[in-house]
């Protein structure tokens, strides 16, 4: 092996890795999974993982970007920020996703909607 395919193989390796880190887990809600990856990654201003979700997990669900948009979700650190909160206001860091059936996008038991002027 040369120099420059243990390069190449190491390289698959790492892109392998930040796919699986990126992979929705098994159940596990949108919101979790967003929220999850907010915390590794950032917000790029865009509804990448929302994105990624979607696509991932139920790729006909075409309105579920625009349903995060509509509570003020225009980039998915804003769909915490505008749309949903954590139901347990005493819970430390993420909450633990309570799960959802395969297919759903809907968010699991642990996120309520944020009640504005509030
Ligand atoms: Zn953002
Ligand atoms: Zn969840």
């Amino acid at each position: 092996m040369s120099d420059k395919s243990i390069a190449a193989a190491a390289e698959e390796e790492l892109r392998q890795l930040a796919q699986d880190w990126t992979e929705p887990r098994q159940g596990e809600c949108v919101l979790c999974f967003v929220a999850r990856m907010l915390d590794a990654w950032g917000c790029d201003e865009t509804l990448r993982f929302a994105e990624r979700y979607r696509v991932r997990r139920a790729p006909r669900a075409s309105a579920l970007l625009r349903r995060f948009e509509d509570v003020g979700g225009f980039c998915d650190c804003e769909i915490f920020l505008n749309g949903y909160v954590v139901v347990d206001p005493f819970g430390v860091g993420l909450p633990a996703c309570l799960g959802v059936s395969r297919g759903s996008t809907q968010p699991c038991g642990s996120w309520t909607r944020r009640v504005r002027g509030r």
